[in-house]
């Protein structure tokens, strides 16, 4: 079991956590086996974002038909393809975010512990890409889980918080001490899952999602102080008496279903 404090003590003596990578390993085999479970189907494909030694890997080779790992680091890629011969496993070196996903042309389930520095552009990645997305299941910083069910109106609302919203029912799975993990972080964790709740129609969500960052452009502005250089202003005034707001509100206080009669109405759709 990959998931044991004696194994990754041993190996990170061996090769060192590199912190720039956000590299904190599972060390729980019930932790790992539980996300497992949450994560894959028997039937479908795995994605894994940042497999490091394995421990999730593992699991989810046991509960997905196949699994696709994407890892960053040269000595974990290594370390992988050694420790887990599989044929059902396939380990990517390389960077998730330059991954190439039009080669995936069936649903996929993706899961993965992420790491800390770049959680945000990974999720952002996943649900802007043209994935078949089945269910995604990641375990993030507890505060960044917090942000992501963030309601609206409070600081941490935001584009992120609006596309998510739009696409997904998002659940809080479990909270994971920081004791699980070596080396051990300073923050706990949150599993978080994502399951889709529509259809996909990534034509419209493109030109959506564009429009929902541009009005969180400049968080501290207002709404139209955001969206003024980039509509005429009659277009606008007509679009904020539809969706029945005000020009002066800020970013913060906007609603999906006001993003969203904002954009038909000014795209006409
Ligand atoms: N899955 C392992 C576990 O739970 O024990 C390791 C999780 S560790 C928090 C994050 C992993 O992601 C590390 O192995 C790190 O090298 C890898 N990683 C970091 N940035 C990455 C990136 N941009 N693309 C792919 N992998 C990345």
């Amino acid at each position: 079991m990959i998931a044991n404090i004696n194994h990754v003590k041993q190996v990170m003596g061996e090769l060192r956590a590199k912190k720039k990578f956000g590299q904190n390993f599972l060390i729980d085999a019930n932790i790992v086996d539980r996300i497992a479970q949450i994560a894959c189907e028997k039937e479908r494909k795995t994605i894994e974002i940042g497999p490091g030694l394995g421990a999730l890997t593992e699991m989810c080779l046991k509960y997905s038909r196949d699994v696709d790992a994407y890892e960053i680091d040269p000595d974990m890629y290594e370390r992988l393809k050694n420790d887990l011969p599989d044929e059902r496993l396939k380990v990517y070196l390389g960077d998730f975010l330059k991954a190439d996903l039009s080669v995936y042309r069936e649903k996929v389930n993706v899961c993965g512990n992420l790491p800390y520095y770049v959680t945000t552009p990974i999720l952002f990645r996943l649900i802007e890409s043209d994935l078949d997305l089945g269910k995604i299941t990641v375990m993030v910083q507890k505060e960044v889980g917090d942000r992501l069910s963030a309601p609206v109106g409070s600081e941490d609302y935001g584009a992120l918080s609006i596309e998510v919203q739009y696409l997904f029912e998002v659940k809080q799975e479990m909270n994971v001490s920081r004791k699980v993990f070596y080396p051990e972080p300073n923050v706990d964790s949150a599993v978080i899952s994502f399951t889709p709740i529509r259809e996909r129609d990534h034509a419209f969500e493109k030109g959506f999602f564009e429009f929902v960052k541009s009005c969180f452009r400049m968080r501290r502005k207002t709404l139209n102080n955001n969206l003024k250089d980039l509509f005429p202003s009659e277009d606008l005034k007509k679009a904020y008496e539809t969706a029945g707001i005000e020009a002066s509100i800020r970013p913060q206080q906007l609603t999906l279903k006001m993003c969203l009669d904002l954009y038909r109405s000014l795209k006409q759709i």
